[in-house]
């Protein structure tokens, strides 16, 4: 038998969490961003499960692309870096891509390049994340420059992308909201603004293009939660078995380090999984495992092919048992939620969801 680790990848529930952000954002369109292998969770099947709701893809690069293209997807897909390298452009052309530009010399390889038609361009603004972009006072500018060349240049909006839009406090995103509100309102500009944070919390800070990513895979990304949260579904399962079952007396340690010790008789569950599949090393004891659809708690260092469990109140517990490390329960619908996990990590769910590793299998339903 096959080593019982999988991630289920539950693309209804994709489906259902992207018809949640399209909702919420009515007079906006939700680019589906899939960048990262749909943040880890295959970026060709997101694509195809998403195709007929989902106006546009987003991708990081000109590769995360070419997988899309290669495998038959169609729709306009935005490289949210915009090229690399001058040479791209060509290839942008060639498969019908949509360009985000935030650097000077992207904008001059665009003014200079004749494609066979005009290439949809998202100029990418700083707001107040200091991150990519260009200053709201030269952006005024590039616009007018980019707006008189329609035969290279099309469909030309603002983009900008929130630093704080997670915190549901309002100052900072406030600041950058009405930064590039001024700046649209000034130029007549179209924007694409919201990532999931700000589609979940923040509805006036949509834009005619919303960018929902991690929602999209069920993770809540806001501090809190509220009724939109409330109702996204987990996409990924982390999905193992217990393979072996250990009693060990009082005192005894458990694991690298012997980080955690039994306060009492125990009786410990080892799971198939570990950081060399990409569950993260950093979980501390205490972290939420379900077994048989119940909760009991990572006891000690994770390892890299298994974790170790406290299944002292789970007597029916035993080597076989079900075990998600985040996600549903399909037996008996239980969900342990990623962003608990996380939490316990000392991370985000973004990180976890990315960082499972490819000897993985993802199973699709
Ligand atoms: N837009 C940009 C430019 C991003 O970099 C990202 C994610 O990193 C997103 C949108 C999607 O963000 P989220 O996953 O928080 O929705």
């Amino acid at each position: 038998m096959a080593r019982p680790l999988h991630a289920d990848i539950d693309l209804d529930a994709l489906r259902h969490n992207y018809r949640l952000a399209r909702d919420l954002a009515p007079s906006s369109q939700a680019l589906a961003v899939i960048k990262a292998d749909a943040y880890g969770h295959g970026a060709v099947a997101c694509a195809r499960a998403l195709e007929d709701l989902a106006p546009a893809f987003a991708v990081a690069s000109l590769e995360e692309a070419a997988v899309l293209r290669e495998a038959g997807i169609a729709k306009p897909i935005v490289l949210l870096e915009g090229i690399f390298a001058h040479d791209e452009l060509e290839r942008v052309d060639a498969w019908g891509l949509w360009l985000v530009v935030h650097s000077e010399w992207q904008v001059a390889a665009l003014l200079d390049y004749r494609p066979r038609r005009p290439i949809p361009t998202w100029l990418k603004v700083d707001s107040g994340m200091h991150r990519l972009g260009f200053d709201p006072a030269r952006a005024k500018a590039l616009w007018q420059r980019l707006r008189a060349v329609p035969e290279r240049v099309t469909a030309l909006h603002l983009m900008t992308h929130f630093a704080t839009a997670d915190a549901l406090e309002p100052g900072y995103f406030q600041y950058q909201l009405g930064m590039i509100e001024a700046l649209a309102q000034r130029l007549g500009a179209p924007t694409c603004l919201a990532n999931s944070p700000a589609t979940l919390a923040w509805p006036q800070a949509h834009g005619a293009w919303n960018r929902p990513g991690v929602m999209l895979y069920g993770s809540n990304p806001l501090v809190g939660e509220n009724d939109a949260t409330r109702d996204l579904r987990p996409v990924m399962t982390l999905r193992s078995e217990l393979i072996a079952v250990r009693e060990i007396a009082t005192g005894e340690p458990v694991g690298y380090g012997g980080r955690w010790r039994a306060p009492r008789p125990s009786r410990i569950g080892v799971v198939a999984a570990g950081y060399g599949d990409g569950y993260d090393r950093h979980a501390a004891d205490g972290t939420p495992v379900l077994v048989d659809g119940q909760r009991c708690s990572l006891a000690g260092k994770v390892s890299m092919d298994m974790l170790t469990v406290d299944i002292t109140d789970l007597p029916g517990a035993d080597i076989g048992s079900r075990v998600v490390l985040w996600g549903e329960d399909a037996a008996d619908g239980t969900r342990l939620s990623i962003d608990e996990v996380a939490r316990h990590c000392d991370t985000v769910s973004y990180t976890l969801l990315t960082g499972i590793l490819p000897r993985v299998p993802r199973r699709y339903r």
